[in-house]
């Protein structure tokens, strides 16, 4: 009788534990919508490993499309194609500092692009052979975002044109 009663003491308290902790994940607060990005390079890239419901809670509908669904934003419409302010372009996934602006040239487009990434191992380079054409996508190296492509048309000194969704970036303005 007693080990009876011993073993049902036991299951409550092993189901009032679990219980809370379900309760304590459900109550947990959301991602910030807002990204910490910071101008800091980090020394290693260590990887973002969040599930697609994750990157829904983090982002909004368009940086959700651009950055997870490899969409792309209208030209002329982002807000950085035009912006001419001294500073770092962060991912606006994950905030890891991805270009500098001067880096940036006008190249005509309507997407903010730029001849070289902060250091190599920022962003990732993947083959994409989506609608009928074969280019060069560029991802975020720490969360995948996708950011644009590349092409081999830009300017010196690398002849490199990183053209870039404004949706997948964060701009943090030079303190003067
Ligand atoms: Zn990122």
């Amino acid at each position: 009788m007693k080990i009876i009663n011993f073993i049902g003491i036991y299951c409550l308290l092993v189901s009032t534990v679990s219980c809370q902790n379900k309760s304590k994940e459900a109550t947990s607060p959301t991602p910030p919508a807002t990204v910490q990005a910071s101008k800091e390079i980090p020394e290693k890239i260590v990887k973002w490993n969040l599930s697609e419901q994750e990157w829904k809670k983090k982002l909004d509908e368009t940086q959700y499309y651009v950055l997870r669904e490899q969409g792309t934003e209208r030209a002329f419409s982002g807000k950085y194609w035009d912006n001419h302010e001294t500073g770092t372009y962060c991912c606006a996934g994950c905030g890891l500092p991805l270009f500098n602006s001067n880096t940036k040239f006008e190249s005509g487009t309507g997407w903010p692009s730029f001849f070289k990434p902060l250091r190599a191992d920022l962003v990732t380079e993947n083959t994409d052979i989506s609608h009928g054409m074969k280019r060069t996508e560029v991802v975020c190296a720490r969360c995948d975002g996708h950011l644009g492509h590349v092409f081999e048309d830009g300017p010196k000194p690398t002849g490199l044109r990183y053209c870039m969704n404004s949706v997948s970036l964060v701009f943090i303005p030079e303190k003067k």
